[in-house]
């Protein structure tokens, strides 16, 4: 094996998949029994529910190729319904710039683009790395002999890991906002709005994103049902982390029927997730910290910003890096 690639989110996969296009072996580390990382979806009850990010925007960045021509694109779909902005309680259109690139999600849920990608890879799931040592190729990860090294876990979860090599990059100042997601279900007709989405700038609620998921993507809530995916600002997230479920999903049904409407007050079903690390506030760009001939290499959304597409992006950098380096 040449290339060990920590983490097997959407920076991970597009790594593994760019060196093994170029023919270079690669074996996946991935601590989690499931591919994808922060990109996830929940499925009960006959709801479908994005409950990380919401959408692909590719962007015409390296993603759109993979996205759009390399993988299936059974039940790929283009969102062609707007975002809105909420302001106070009242949805407000958004400026065309804010609508202006494409965005896609899969029937299935967004969790089928990771999936799509682990195609074909040598990914082992459950293994958790802790530790790198230095080895007759390079580098030692779990009893294997690598030439090289790509880690894409987020720097929080690995800093020990590049401490103990003393690699000074294991202070680099990168920080990650927490979000409480909650998605809730309703017996009730999907309600007829001309956006998807409702993006929060004002601070008059404690929410960054409030999705009307039916309205996204068809086939995410029973026939006659309504879905919707609500997401917490950093503050309320970080001072509310904790706070029981019932409260918080009664706070989160309580803004959705001041928005969509009183028919959504009673949700008949219901799924929270604290996530501690998100998106992150504060990034170190993959060039400032990847110096030229570095075989352990450093991607992921912290290395760019926090989105599928850069991190994809990042991914997809290291494996250039790294095949040039070892071809
Ligand atoms: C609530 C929320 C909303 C978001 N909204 C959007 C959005 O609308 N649009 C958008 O584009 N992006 C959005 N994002 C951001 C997007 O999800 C991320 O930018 C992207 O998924 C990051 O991918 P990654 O591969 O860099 O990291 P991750 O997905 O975090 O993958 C890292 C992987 O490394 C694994 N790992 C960690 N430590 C170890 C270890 N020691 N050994 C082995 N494996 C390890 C983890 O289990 C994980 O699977 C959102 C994220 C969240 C949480």
């Amino acid at each position: 094996m040449r290339v060990a690639v920590i983490g097997a989110g959407v920076a991970g996969l597009a790594a593994s998949r760019e060196l093994s296009k170029q023919g270079i072996e690669t074996a996946v580390f991935e601590a989690a029994d499931r591919v994808g990382g922060r990109v996830r979806t929940v499925r009960e009850n006959g709801y479908v529910a994005d409950y990380g990010p919401q959408q692909i925007a590719p962007r015409k960045m390296q993603i759109e190729r993979t996205l759009l021509h390399e993988l299936p694109t059974t039940g790929l779909v283009k969102i062609e319904k707007p975002t809105h902005l909420l302001q106070g309680y009242r949805a407000a259109a958004a400026s065309k710039m804010q609508n202006s690139t494409d965005r896609y999600t899969y029937l299935q849920g967004i969790d089928q683009f990771p999936k799509l990608l682990a195609e074909g890879l040598d990914i082992r799931l459950g293994v958790r790395v802790d530790e790198i040592k230095n080895g007759t190729a390079g580098y030692r990860v779990l009893d294997q002999d690598f030439e090289a090294v790509i880690l894409t876990a987020p720097l929080p979860d690995i800093a020990h890991l590049l401490a103990a090599r003393k690699d000074r990059r294991a202070n680099l100042n990168i920080v990650y906002r927490s979000c409480l997601s909650v998605c809730v279900g309703f017996a009730a007709a999907p309600p007829k709005v001309p956006f998807y989405s409702l993006l929060s700038t004002d601070r008059m609620t404690p929410l960054i994103w409030l999705g009307a998921e039916t309205e996204k993507c068809p086939e995410r809530a029973p026939e006659g049902h309504a879905l919707f995916v609500a997401q917490y600002g950093p503050e309320f997230s970080e001072d509310n982390f904790e706070i029981e479920e019932s409260k918080l999903v009664s706070t989160t049904v309580q803004t959705v029927s001041r928005v969509f409407g009183s028919e959504y007050s009673n949700p008949e079903w219901h799924f929270v997730h604290r996530w501690k690390i998100s998106q992150p506030e504060r990034v170190a760009l993959f060039d400032a910290i990847n110096p030229e001939g570095e075989r352990l290499i450093l991607a992921g959304d912290g290395t760019v910003a926090g989105r599928i597409e850069n991190a994809f992006e990042s991914g997809h950098k290291a494996a250039e890096r790294i095949a040039k380096l070892i071809r």
